[in-house]
C-alpha cells in the first residue's frame, strides 16, 4: 500500500525523503509554503533535482504539496483572491518542476455571501490559474468537514466547480476520511464506502480521486467539525480505518496522515498500525 505522513520541507525536499523511510513511509505531504503565510522557500534547482532522483532509489512512489491555509479563493476580498490565484500557480509550476505528482487545496470559504457566490469566485480564480499553467502536476480540490462557510462539504458544490471550468483535465479531487465523516458521510461500513464511490463516480468519475488524507476524527458523523484525531483514538475507530483501507476500490488510493502529532517520528507508530489493519 503506499501511505506516508505530512512531513516539513523546511529543511530541504531530500530530508523529507530520509524523514519518510525513518517513520516507513513510502510517501508524503509538505506545505508548499508556510501554512499560516504566504513566504515562500526558494527551492535551488539542485535541490529539486536531487530529490527526484533520491526519490526513485529512496522508494518514494507518492508526493503530494498542500497550498497553505490562508489562500482562500472564495473570498469576497479582491487582495486576497488575487494572492490566492496568484500564488497557487507559482506553486504549480514550481513543484511540476520537481515532479511532484499532486496539490492539494481547500476550495475556500464563502464568509457569508453564500456557497453559490463562492463558487463563482472559486471558478473565477481557478479559469486564470488554468489559462497560464501546464504540467504534470495535477491539482486535487479538497472535501473538506463544512466547519463555519467552507465550500466542498458536498460533492454537488465539488462537481459545479468542475463545471464551471469544464473539467479540466489538471484538476480532481483529495478525499479526506475526517471530513467525510464529518460532513456525513459514513465511512466505517462497506456499505457506506460503496455509495460514497458510487456518488463520486456518478457526479464527478472516481478516476478523478487522487488521494485520501487518513485521519481519524475527534468528533462524530456529520458533526460538521474539523478536529483530526490519532488513528483507532476517534469516532471512526480502529475498525473504521480497516474498513477503508481494506476496501476494493478506496483501499488503492495513496494515504497521507495529518493526525495530531508532538513530533514526526510518532507518525511512524500509525502507520505500522496501519499495515497492520492491511488484509489486502
Ligand atoms: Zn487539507
Amino acid at each position: 500500500m503506499i501511505i506516508g505522513a505530512h512531513l516539513s520541507i523546511a529543511k530541504g525536499m531530500p530530508v523529507a525523503i530520509d524523514q519518510a523511510q525513518s517513520i516507513g513511509a513510502n510517501a508524503f505531504q509538505f506545505f508548499t509554503r508556510n501554512p499560516r503565510g504566504g513566504k515562500a522557500r526558494d527551492i535551488p534547482v539542485e535541490e529539486m533535482e536531487e530529490f527526484q532522483t533520491y526519490r526513485i532509489s529512496a522508494g518514494i512512489k507518492y508526493v503530494v504539496g498542500h497550498m497553505p491555509y490562508t489562500i482562500n479563493l472564495a473570498t469576497n476580498r479582491p487582495d486576497i483572491h488575487r494572492f490566492g490565484m496568484v500564488t497557487l500557480l507559482e506553486d504549480l509550476r514550481r513543484f511540476n518542476e520537481a515532479g511532484v505528482e499532486h496539490l492539494v487545496l481547500h476550495p475556500g470559504s464563502h464568509l457569508g455571501d453564500g456557497p453559490e457566490a463562492g463558487i463563482v469566485r472559486i471558478a473565477e480564480a481557478l479559469t486564470y490559474v488554468f489559462d497560464n499553467y501546464q504540467g504534470q502536476t495535477r491539482l486535487l480540490l479538497e472535501t473538506m468537514a463544512g466547519q463555519g462557510t467552507e465550500i466542498g462539504s458536498s460533492f454537488d458544490e465539488l462537481e459545479a466547480i468542475f463545471r464551471a471550468l469544464d473539467w479540466p483535465d489538471e484538476m480532481g479531487l483529495g478525499l479526506d476520511s475526517c471530513h467525510l465523516f464529518a460532513a456525513g458521510y459514513d465511512i466505517t461500513t462497506d456499505e457506506g464506502l460503496d455509495r460514497i464511490v458510487d456518488l463520486i463516480d456518478k457526479k464527478l468519475g472516481w478516476h478523478r480521486v487522487g488521494m485520501m488524507h487518513l485521519n481519524d476524527s475527534k468528533q462524530g458523523l456529520g458533526s460538521g467539525s474539523d478536529r483530526h484525531e490519532k488513528i483507532g483514538q476517534g469516532m471512526i475507530g480502529l475498525d473504521g480505518i480497516a474498513t477503508i483501507i481494506n476496501h476494493p476500490v478506496f483501499g488503492d488510493l495513496p494515504f497521507v496522515l495529518e493526525t495530531p502529532v508532538k513530533d514526526y517520528s510518532e507518525y511512524g507508530e500509525e502507520i505500522q498500525v496501519v499495515r497492520q489493519l492491511r488484509k489486502l
